[in-house]
């Protein structure tokens, strides 16, 4: 028997409890885990709060990403005892997820932990940090270098932002954090931003084209904060739009991408390949100040999920959380 975070619909909600289930119940897998952590992302709150159309067949474990050890495996990638991480292709939302002491997955959607990292710092980062990483990738395809100008990162004390802030800050960008949260400021200077921009004045609607501010944007936001980072940005600059956490829409004109050049670069960290998976992995192991993940990171248990789960959409919680299993 093991312990799991098991969502079920009740007349229509989303009712969380932590329940003893059986191996048996498992869903099918070549993989068998004992998870050490999971963490709790944005796309969890939804999940778990049911304030977002996530989870597609009830009773479910939530929980988008994951870390442990094989405990059995059926693919012969895979021995007990190897550590793994899984973040996305689909697991806490379509296959049950990371928040139980045990999960059964897919051979293809395991990666070893880098060596050289532990199995909690992977989960300090885990898909908030993979994201980030996979943005800052996306900056540098795009041409983004640090003698070019600031490079901006919206939604910045959040998950993907805090890890995005210092990955560009350690890479030698001027960084500027843009935060609902004033309460923040010097969390993010310590991460290493160097100006703190205000959620309200990027949320302003802007005109087709702004003063040009940014060689490179990482937005978590959408909405008229996307919209406003891309009229801003630099003539052949290059915007990576990865969240929704403001909108799910984009009121922009097409004057940024016709008479400046800007590139906007969508990033999904989900279905990824996974070559790009490990490369990203191996650049958060040299890139990021794994120093700072004590700053970013907080740990919580299982019973706390649902609490969090709600302060998570309520913008309130600062970098990444770990649940330990
Ligand atoms: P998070 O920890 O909740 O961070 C989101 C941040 O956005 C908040 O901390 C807040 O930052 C800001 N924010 C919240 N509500 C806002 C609002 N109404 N208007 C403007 N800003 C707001 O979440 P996360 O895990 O970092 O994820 C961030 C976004 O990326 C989410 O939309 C998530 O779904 C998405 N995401 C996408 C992928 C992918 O593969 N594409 C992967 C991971 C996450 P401040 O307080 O600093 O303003």
């Amino acid at each position: 028997m093991f312990k799991a975070l098991v969502l079920d619909q009740v007349d229509g909600k989303t009712q969380a409890e932590i329940r003893e289930l059986d191996e048996s119940a498992l869903p099918d897998g070549e993989v068998l885990v004992d998870v050490d952590y999971s963490s709790l992302n944005y796309k969890d709150g939804l999940a778990v709060t049911g304030k977002g159309k996530i989870i597609s067949s009830f009773p479910a474990v939530p929980g988008i990403d994951f870390v442990g050890r094989v405990s059995s495996s059926a693919d012969e990638r895979f021995a007990p005892g190897d550590e793994v991480i899984l973040t996305g292709w689909g697991v806490g939302e379509r296959h049950w997820g990371g928040m139980a002491e045990k999960a059964r997955v897919k051979a293809d959607w395991l990666v070893p932990l880098p060596d050289g990292m532990s199995g909690r710092t992977a989960m300090l980062i885990g898909t908030a940090g993979l994201t980030a990483m996979l943005c800052v990738m996306a900056l540098e395809q795009g041409g983004v270098s640090p003698e070019q100008g600031p490079v901006l990162v919206t939604g910045a004390s959040g998950g993907v932002g805090s890890v995005a802030v210092a990955l560009l800050a350690k890479k030698g960008f001027d960084v500027v954090a843009a935060t609902g949260r004033t309460s923040e400021e010097a969390y993010l200077r310590k991460l290493g931003a160097k100006e703190i921009r205000s959620r309200d004045e990027m949320a302003a609607p802007p005109r087709p084209l702004e003063k040009q501010l940014w060689a490179g944007v990482v937005d978590t936001v959408g909405g008229t904060v996307l919209a406003r980072a891309l009229a801003e940005t630099h003539y052949s600059g290059t915007v990576a739009a990865c969240g929704l956490a403001g909108s799910h829409e984009l009121p922009v004109t097409v004057m940024p991408f016709i008479l400046r050049n800007v590139r906007l670069q969508g990033v999904d960290s989900v279905n990824c390949p996974t070559p790009v998976r490990q490369q990203a992995w191996q650049n958060l192991l040299s890139d990021l100040d794994l120093d700072l993940l004590g700053d970013v990171g907080q740990e919580i248990a299982l019973d706390e999920v649902p609490d969090y789960a709600e302060r998570i959409l309520r913008g309130e919680v600062r970098g990444r959380t770990l649940i330990k299993l």
